[in-house]
């Protein structure tokens, strides 16, 4: 049996951080994982190169059933208090649109860098640990029972992700491990994930796959402006994946293929001007030849604009500019980004992290009912809630 003042699982971005702020204050530390490898989300993030927190990070950027709750830890410890670490250790990074911040490198660098830290302040770090059993003896003392023996600890922090990529191992174990001790879940799904398309929607789209429109993408809650992609299964791009973590299942989304123009004022004059230019001179000179083919019919792309009504012109801006799709569904945890819902903030404190009911539990990071946009705000939060937890355990 072995005696530590801190149990914290899950080895990745919240629970590395957490780790490194504890041991600095001498407290004894030792991270549990059972993969065979610490941080592999950090590893495959951002295509590889991680991107590690954005340069503008506020509230809007989450979603959460009590979105005020982030402010405090995203305030104490800053996209700036990041940036400095990265800077410590001459990471290369670069910004990309909309403030996002990768490295130049690899992922590799930011997992590193983490590990380092940890070697620096003696934190244990024990992997391939699957976790049994959790008591709670009393206040500040549980006994983790685990296929590497049992652990006894003051302060137990569940820093075990969500539910997306199973093959990386997630699992739904913090979700569980607040139900046992009957603090509130909110139901998850998945986030930042691409659409799939109805059958017939996907046999008409099939044709576009590999094209990237800038557009905006609209629910009933937000919008955003950003690439969208075909794909051979349905709809991705950052547009689509932002939107997703918005979607309700059955609704209906909006696309504005042309963000930057009114078609319709385009259109009419472009009659005025040019009327025997055929339509589809004037369209393929705005989007690709592939997708109007789909988008307009044949006999009308061949007309001239003189040849076509008012109310035509109407149908055209509105199959380009308010194109209605409704997703079959989404990739779901296989591809998503993050899970939305998780432990319920309220039941926790945003100071602290510490549960508002047992005394030395803590939640950090994607396990909380905490989601981020795509951009580094994800993996902001668990900076930010892993380093404040990281000051009281
Ligand atoms: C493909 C992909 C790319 C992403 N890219 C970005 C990006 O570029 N920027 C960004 O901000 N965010 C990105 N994210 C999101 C980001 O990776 C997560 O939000 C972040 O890793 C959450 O950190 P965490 O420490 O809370 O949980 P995780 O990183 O999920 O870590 C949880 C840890 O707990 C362990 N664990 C789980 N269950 C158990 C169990 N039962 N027993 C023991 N251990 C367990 C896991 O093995 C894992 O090591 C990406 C996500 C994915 C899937």
């Amino acid at each position: 049996m072995k005696k530590i003042d801190v149990i914290i699982i899950g080895a990745s971005a919240s629970g590395l951080m957490c780790a490194i702020e504890a041991a600095k204050r001498g407290r004894d530390v030792v991270v549990l994982d059972h993969a065979n490898k610490a941080g592999k989300k950090i590893l495959m993030s951002g295509g590889g190169r991680c991107n590690f927190t954005n340069y503008d990070v506020s509230t809007e950027n989450y979603i959460s059933h009590n979105p005020h709750f982030v402010k405090s830890a995203l305030s104490r410890f800053t996209q700036w208090d990041f940036i400095a670490m990265v800077e410590a250790y001459k990471i290369l990074y670069h910004v990309r649109e909309h403030g996002q911040l990768f490295c130049d490198d690899s992922s590799k660098d930011i997992l590193n860098l983490l590990l380092n830290e940890c070697k620096k302040v003696n934190v244990g770090i024990q992997l391939k640990t699957d976790i049994l059993k959790i008591d709670k003896q009393s206040d500040h003392h549980f006994i983790i029972k685990s296929n590497s023996g049992d652990f006894h600890c003051q302060s137990l922090v569940i820093a075990s992700g969500g539910l997306s990529i199973p093959k990386m191992g997630a699992t739904p174990f913090g979700y569980k491990v607040a139900e046992q001790f009957n603090i509130k879940v909110w139901p998850t799904s998945a986030g930042l994930v691409p659409f799939t398309l109805h059958k017939h929607d996907k046999e008409t789209l099939s044709d576009l796959s590999g094209i990237a429109i800038n557009s905006v993408v609209s629910t009933k809650k937000i919008n955003f402006r950003e690439n969208i992609l075909f794909t051979h299964r349905g709809l991705s791009g950052p547009a689509i994946l932002q939107v997703s973590s918005y979607w309700d299942a059955g609704e209906t989304i909006e696309i504005n293929l042309l963000p930057d123009i009114d078609l319709l004022e385009t259109l009419t004059e472009a009659f005025e001007k040019q009327p025997q230019i055929k339509l589809k001179t004037l369209l393929y000179k705005l989007l690709p030849k592939r997708l109007i083919n789909v988008f307009i019919k044949a006999d009308l792309l061949d007309k001239t604009l003189q040849e076509i009504s008012h109310k035509q012109f109407q149908h055209v801006a509105s199959a380009l500019q308010n194109w209605s799709i409704q997703p079959n569904g989404t990739e779901g945890y296989r591809t998503a980004e993050v899970t939305i819902g998780g432990v319920d903030c309220d039941a926790l404190s945003s100071k602290t992290f510490e549960s508002k009911t047992v005394s030395g539990l803590y939640f950090i990071g994607e396990v909380m009912d905490i989601s981020g946009w795509l951009g580094g705000y994800n993996f902001q939060w668990s900076w930010s809630s892993g380093w404040c937890a990281g000051q009281y355990v």
